[in-house]
């Protein structure tokens, strides 16, 4: 059985698809077996991922209308494969913006990702699932099919602020929809060192939420920004770079952490 994992935070720009589309390449890496979803209408982790979401014959959009299974729709990119860290990847693209109001009279709304992932979820390890920014049915889909979600944030002053709306609605899933659901970390990204205020919220988050911190810290990396526009994640595109490499450190960590869960 995968562990299942969102990677959510409702502020756009915070990192989401970077760590969703690194973290899978890493996983990948060590040898695990992960399929990454991309709830997201942008579809910017399917492109991230060496899919073209213009090409895409099926999407998660057909998944969660019932109309293809999770084995018809899924794709890999030779790309990923080339670079030692395929994983197969549900993709997602514009069509997904409409699935919000076409599910809203259906039933299980909420619950339809989950009996998708049901039919596969012996074939991985892992399941990475990249949410849109907000707390709409898509992400609901996403965190009623979760084990855990991870929290991507920077350390600005003001981080913690946003989460309030996350961590109640994580609270609500948990409560009437899907009682296994927890928070299994924040994850501090686009670090800067160089800048005292990150060191110090990076060192305040630790002190505060303890274990709920992951100790990895992912630095801001240019490569790691550059690498979607060949299509690929990071740890793939530039392995050596100081952020793949805290990518891949924070796959080994994901690993490690699981095996204490
Ligand atoms: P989200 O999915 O939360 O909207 P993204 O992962 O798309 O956020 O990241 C927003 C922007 O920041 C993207 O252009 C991405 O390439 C860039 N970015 C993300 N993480 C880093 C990092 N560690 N270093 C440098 N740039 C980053
Ligand atoms: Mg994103």
């Amino acid at each position: 059985m995968a562990k299942i994992f969102c990677v959510a935070n409702q502020k756009g720009g915070v990192g989401k698809t970077t760590t969703t589309v690194n973290l899978a390449a890493g996983l990948a890496k060590l040898g695990q077996r992960v399929l990454m979803i991309d709830l997201d209408p942008q579809g910017n982790a399917t492109m991230g991922s060496g899919v073209d979401k213009r090409e895409l014959e099926l999407t998660v959009y057909d998944v969660l209308l019932e109309s293809a299974s999770i084995e018809e729709a899924r794709v890999t990119s030779q790309k990923l494969i080339d670079a030692g860290c395929g994983f197969d990847v549900l993709g997602a693209n514009r069509e997904l913006a409409g699935a919000e109001l076409e599910l809203v009279d259906l039933e299980r709304r909420e619950k339809r990702l989950r009996a998708a992932i049901a039919d596969i979820d012996s074939q991985y390890d892992f399941i990475l699932i990249d949410c849109p920014p907000s707390l709409s049915l898509l992400t609901l889909n996403g965190l009623c099919s979760a084990h855990g979600v991870v929290v991507p944030m920077q350390c600005e002053y003001f981080a913690l602020e946003g989460l309030t709306d996350l961590v109640n609605t994580i609270k609500q899933v948990h409560a009437h929809l899907n009682p296994e659901l927890k928070i299994i970390g924040l994850l501090r990204v686009m670090f800067d060192p160089r800048i005292t205020l990150q060191q110090q919220v990076a060192e305040q988050l630790k002190d505060h939420f303890g274990e709920k911190v992951f100790n990895t810290i992912i630095p801001r990396n240019v490569r790691l920004a550059e690498a979607p526009s060949y299509g690929l994640p990071g740890v793939a595109f530039d392995p050596s770079a100081k952020g793949s490499q805290a990518f891949l450190a924070f796959a080994e960590e994901m690993v490690e952490r699981l095996k204490r869960w």
